[in-house]
């Protein structure tokens, strides 16, 4: 006789068998949704087995104990804190959230100290935004925009043009010397997977698109090397004197926040958001305006100057792959206003690209390099053509000599990208550490208030905590499990939107 609760082993093979046999035991789901909740709903959690005590280290006296032998299966479930989208949506949402306050940081509270300042950074709309609101329309005691840098052409491409037609023919000419079309009548839609394909495979520069990419964090700290000289160059007479390069440096800083973002194409943009700050010689990580003539005309002619001039030598590949790394034509530079509105819509926007990765753009490619115990990137996909021929052409380069140093074989998941897609000079705004020291110390104090034993909420407290923990696995152990998790994501989220908007009502 089977009891109403006891799940057949054969269901557990399926799903639903997977959930009912997880909810089976009342206490031992209640414990497992509780973890589920504390990892943030995360979709692959790392799971940990092991045990830690806390200890008053006044007394040597053991004040806790935990081992995760008394959870659900013997794990502890710990949010994966993956910035992709495609990867942990759950998680991605958090960091997204954390992008926003450090893009935030650096344009709605640009005065005082705003800096490598690690105290709990929250609390931005109340923080020293009086000036910033003045006079609307007017710029402001900080010149901020937001720019794109592109990159070059590499070879026509098929393109989505909001319902028109991809590409018309050229007058007199209709074919390339490969014999192919250099015309193409198509209306490609947004998710159509010819969307960046060349038209011709041969006659696009494939390589010196794989090698610009592989340049262009290079690329970047030469532009800003090149702004400080353009600001030279521009910056009208001090005193009846030309301003040098190092006078610049003297009063002027470039700071920064930026984001990659992944073209169909296969190459990355940057999105910029440049700010202008004094410099204060007594206290060189302290925000300050900047003398009045640097302006944002002054920035923005300073940016385009550095854009249309700067170059990164590349090693040499073959004789169609350009000699030098530089910035496509279309530079988009647009000033940010002081209206907090704006500016808060800004860090929006660069947040959004914070999460995105090379395989948002181009289906087939994984989020992340596949690990040794993987398949490898080709085995068990089928990649579109071009984006193979891609991945192809950063194998074929990873084994050329002139390209040891780039470590291509490293980077074929992003072709050739190497850098991070989020990061910022060093005195743009709070870090991610910053904020996720703040939200850590409030939850332990939050749970200090609670009496808990764990928390080490008080100023100079004399309890340590000491684990011993070891890797149990990725992910849910089903997809029973990982279908219940993310359930329970979304109604976590219906309920904080209905509370959200109980609130605006
Ligand atoms: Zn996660
Ligand atoms: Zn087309
Ligand atoms: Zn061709």
């Amino acid at each position: 006789m089977r009891l109403p609760n006891e799940v057949s082993p054969l269901g557990s093979s399926t799903v639903l068998g997977q959930m009912i046999a997880r909810m089976a035991d009342e206490d031992q789901y209640r414990r497992w949704s509780v973890q589920v909740e504390r990892a943030g709903h995360c979709v692959r959690p790392v799971r940990l087995s092991g045990s830690a005590m806390t200890v008053n280290a006044a007394t040597g006296e053991i004040e806790a104990t935990y081992s995760s032998t008394d959870e659900p299966g013997g794990v502890l479930l710990v949010a994966c804190k993956d910035r992709r989208e495609s990867v942990c949506p759950p998680c991605a949402a958090r960091y997204r959230a954390d992008a926003w306050h450090v893009f935030a940081g650096g344009v709605m509270h640009t005065d005082s100290t705003g800096a490598a300042d690690d105290s709990d950074d929250d609390g931005m709309a109340d923080d020293d935004g009086a000036d910033i609101d003045e006079g609307a329309g007017d710029q402001g005691p900080h010149p901020m925009v937001l720019a794109t840098f592109t990159a070059p052409s590499f070879g026509r491409v098929h393109a989505c043009r909001d319902g028109g037609v991809c590409r018309t023919a050229r007058r007199g000419k209709h074919k390339c010397e490969h014999g192919k079309p250099l015309w193409c009548h198509a209306r490609h839609t947004p998710g159509d997977g010819m969307v960046g394909a060349p038209l011709c495979e041969d006659c696009a520069d494939l390589a010196g698109l794989v090698l610009w990419n592989a340049h262009v964090g290079e690329l970047w700290r030469r532009t800003v090397i090149y702004v400080y000289r353009a600001l030279a160059a521009l910056a009208p007479a001090l005193d009846g004197q030309a301003v040098t390069v190092r006078r610049v440096r003297e009063l002027l800083r470039v700071s920064y926040a930026k984001v990659a973002e992944f073209q169909k194409r296969g190459v990355v943009h940057l999105h910029v958001l440049a700010r202008l700050d004094g410099v204060n010689p007594d206290d060189p990580d302290q925000v300050i305006a900047p003398p009045a003539w640097a302006d944002v005309n002054l920035l923005t002619a300073a940016l385009a100057h550095a854009a249309a001039r700067v170059t990164v030598p590349l090693p040499v590949v073959d004789a169609k792959a350009a000699a030098v790394a530089r910035w496509g034509a279309q530079l988009d530079v647009r000033p940010i206003q002081p209206r907090e509105l704006d500016r808060a819509r800004v860090a929006g926007y660069l947040a959004k690209y914070a999460t995105k990765t090379l395989s948002d753009s181009m289906s087939g490619l994984p989020a992340s390099r596949p690990r040794a115990d993987e398949p490898g990137l080709d085995e068990g996909r089928t990649l579109p053509a071009h984006v193979a021929a891609l991945t192809a052409t950063v194998r074929r380069l990873a084994r050329l000599g002139t390209c040891r140093a780039l470590r291509l074989g490293r980077h074929v998941h992003t072709l050739g990208f190497r850098g991070h897609v989020t990061s910022k000079s060093r005195r743009y705004s709070t870090t991610f550490a910053a904020l996720r020291k703040a939200r850590r110390a409030w939850r332990l104090a939050q749970r200090a208030r609670e009496g808990d034993p764990w928390a080490d909420g008080a100023e100079g407290s004399a309890r340590l905590l000491v684990g011993d923990w070891r890797l149990a696995g990725i992910g849910y152990r089903t997809l029973g499990d990982r279908v219940l998790a993310e359930q329970f994501g979304r109604e976590h989220r219906q309920a904080r939107e209905a509370w959200r908007a109980g609130l605006t009502e």
